[in-house]
C-alpha cells in the first residue's frame, strides 16, 4: 500500500483527529503505510491527516537527524535505533509552565519546498500508546520534542504556518497561496 500526502489547503488538514480506540491490524497497517510514504518523502515526521485520515496518529523518525537532542523513554534511554521509526497513537503533550522556547526553520511534507521559522517550546513530556495500545511515556529536547509538537499540530488541525511570526508568514504568503489554488486545481481535476 502506498498512500499519496495531501497538500495545503486540503480540508483534512484542518480536521481534528479522532481519539484511537481500536489496535487492530488495520490500524498497524496504516502506520506502516504511513511509516513507508514519510521515508519515500524523506521526512523525519507524518501526520494521519496528512495521508486523509483524521485520526490521532502519528510516527516520526529522527534517526536521520543530524543535531543533539536527549530523550527518556518509558524511564530508560533505548537508542534510536531500537524505537524508531515510530508510531505514536492519542498523545498528550505537556511542558513546564516557563519551559524555554527555541526557534528553528521548519518545513511540511503538505508545504513542498515553503519554509520558515517557528517558536516552540525546546522540552516536553508526552504520554501516548503505541500501535498495540500500549502506554508510554516520553521526555525528550529540541528537534525530537519539535518533530512531536508539529505532528501533535497536524492531529489538532493545527499547522506549522499557523504558528509563525507575522513576519515570517508573510514571507512566504505568495507561495502558500499558490500551493493552495495548486492543491484546489488538482481536488477539482480529479473529481
Ligand atoms: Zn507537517
Amino acid at each position: 500500500m502506498s498512500l499519496g500526502i495531501v497538500r495545503y489547503n486540503d480540508p483534512v488538514l484542518r480536521k481534528k483527529g479522532e481519539k484511537i480506540t481500536v489496535f487492530d491490524d488495520g490500524l498497524a497497517l496504516l502506520a506502516d503505510a504511513m511509516i513507508e510514504a514519510m521515508h519515500e518523502a524523506q521526512g523525519i515526521g507524518l501526520a494521519a491527516q496528512q495521508v486523509g485520515h483524521p485520526i490521532q496518529l502519528c510516527v516520526v523518525d529522527l534517526r536521520v537527524a543530524e543535531v543533539d537532542f536527549e530523550w527518556i523513554l518509558d524511564g530508560a534511554k533505548p537508542p534510536l535505533e531500537l524505537f524508531m521509526p515510530m508510531v505514536i497513537a492519542n498523545p498528550k503533550v505537556s511542558a513546564a509552565k516557563k519551559a524555554p522556547t527555541a526557534t528553528a526553520e521548519e518545513g511540511c511534507l503538505s508545504f513542498p519546498e515553503i519554509r520558515g521559522d517557528v517558536s516552540r517550546v525546546r522540552e516536553i513530556s508526552v504520554k501516548f500508546q503505541d500501535q498495540a495500545g500500549l502506554r508510554h511515556t516520553l521526555d525528550c529536547t529540541g528537534l525530537f520534542a519539535r518533530c512531536i509538537l508539529h505532528e501533535v499540530d497536524h492531529l489538532n488541525g493545527v499547522l506549522f504556518i499557523d504558528r509563525m511570526e507575522k513576519e515570517v508568514r508573510e514571507a512566504i504568503e505568495d507561495a502558500v497561496k499558490a500551493l493552495a489554488k495548486e492543491t484546489r486545481a488538482g481536488r477539482t481535476a480529479a473529481t
